[in-house]
């Protein structure tokens, strides 16, 4: 089962949630802190490309 990245656009908050094909194509991603639906996908190549500054 994959993985998939979130950020929610009313809290910012970053999530990763595991769901099935069908529920990751049905929208059921939920922001875990603010319950909210209004999350976006974010791509894991987005993290790649980021550089790390330590
Ligand atoms: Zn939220």
């Amino acid at each position: 089962m994959p993985s998939y990245d979130y950020r929610c656009r009313k809290c910012g908050q970053q999530f990763t949630t595991r769901e099935k094909i069908a529920e990751h194509n049905a929208g059921a991603a939920t922001c875990p802190q603010c319950k909210s639906q209004e999350v976006e996908r974010v791509m894991s190549s987005f993290y790649a490309k980021t550089p790390r500054k330590s």
